[in-house]
């Protein structure tokens, strides 16, 4: 991590920033850097990452997640389009900038190295350094595109609530063969516990989990019909042939403006090469939902293991929750830039609420 600060500096430093210095966090350090043409002109402050997720299952790339090749016309590289290949751009064009001498106004970076856990020391050192990072505006490119020729504005992201479930049985694993229809297994009591957690529209289950959904209004809802979306590329590109979802809602709605519920992991027993009869002791699952406006993270998680827990007696741990936002409609500056994005770009700048794929880390378990 130290190394990639310190690449982050140098390459900040040959694109002809006035300075680039590495701030030690309680983690990982956070690259700042600044060129300011004339104080007396508005700043702009990038925000970026230089971390990533974990580059595993190594076995499906291929080629090295940290030797970046050009397939097609697009680089594959761990954290390429999260947050590496993002941030990076701005650095470019900073230097294309300073090259051509058309920078007009100051610009500031602030590069963190922890986003992908959740941030945990940003908050900290943003605080202490209102100063250093002050700026008119802060442009952030961690988010998706709605199409790769649709430039987008980003005006919401999905918040999240994030819970472990353990579900015990007996004391030991058992041999299926002795023990094998006298006992309850987990692994397929938390497969019935998760199997009820959708029923046939798709809705979630758990008693008021939609209770405080900011409803989005049929003018928002007509905006999003009009977007870019081509449903048979997007399946396509997910290689399925139908799409699934909450009954009553389009694709770009059901991943922009609706909670949702995901499994992202459940393994217990025995997983290994081969076979071996075990009836296990234990079954666990990850189960994440996705929050919009107004819907509160840990009341979520409340009423999630309350709900579980009404099933069967489980154990649940919670992971870190991020809130949602959304910025309401109208939307003036945005839709000025826009225009005149639109104009320079030839194509329609899209304003999104669709999420981006936010996988925390946890770094915040308690016991409940
Ligand atoms: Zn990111």
């Amino acid at each position: 991590m130290i190394a990639c600060a310190e690449a982050v500096k140098q390459r900040l430093l040959e694109a002809g920033v006035d300075k680039a210095e590495i701030h030690p966090t309680a983690g990982h350090p956070i690259v700042y850097a600044e060129k300011i043409v004339d104080p007396s002109k508005p700043t702009v402050l990038v925000y970026g990452h230089y971390d990533v997720q974990p580059a595993d299952p190594l076995e499906l790339w291929n080629s090295g997640p940290f030797d970046p090749q050009i397939v097609d016309g697009k680089i594959f590289a761990r954290g390429s389009c999260d947050d590496k290949g993002q941030f990076y751009m701005h650095v470019k064009a900073l230097e294309t900038m300073v090259q051509t001498n058309t920078l007009e106004n100051n610009i500031k970076f602030c590069i963190e190295g922890e986003e992908e856990v959740g941030s945990p020391n940003l908050a900290t050192y943003v605080k202490a350094n209102t100063n250093l990072l002050k700026a008119d505006c802060v442009l952030i490119s961690d988010t998706a595109m709605i199409s790769l020729d649709t430039p987008s504005l980003d005006i919401g992201l999905r918040g999240l609530s994030y819970i472990e479930v353990e579900v015990t049985g007996p004391n030991r694993d058992l041999h299926s063969g002795v023990y094998g229809g006298a006992v309850a297994n987990p692994i397929t009591i938390l497969a019935k516990m998760i199997a009820s957690l959708h029923d046939e529209n798709n809705h979630i289950t758990i008693p008021g989990f939609y209770a405080d959904v900011l409803e989005s209004s049929a003018e928002e809802r007509a905006l999003m019909a009009e977007a870019p979306f081509k449903e048979a590329e997007y399946k396509a590109d997910l290689g399925v042939i139908e799409l699934w979802g909450e009954t009553g809602y389009s694709t770009n709605e059901r991943t922009g403006i609706r909670p949702t519920l995901e499994l992202n992991g459940i393994w217990g027993g025995y997983t290994g090469e081969g076979a071996k009869t075990v009836l296990p002791g234990k079954a666990f699952a990850k189960i994440s939902a996705r929050l919009v406006p107004n819907q509160n993270s840990n009341k979520i998680a409340d009423l999630l293991i309350g709900h579980l827990q009404t099933i069967a007696p489980i154990l649940c741990n919670r992971k870190s929750h991020p809130a949602p936002w959304r910025r309401a409609l109208p939307y003036p500056h945005g839709q000025q830039r826009l225009q005149s994005r639109q104009q320079s770009h030839g194509n329609h700048l899209w304003q999104s609420t669709r999420t981006r794929t936010w996988r925390r880390q946890h770094t915040h378990l308690q016991p409940v």
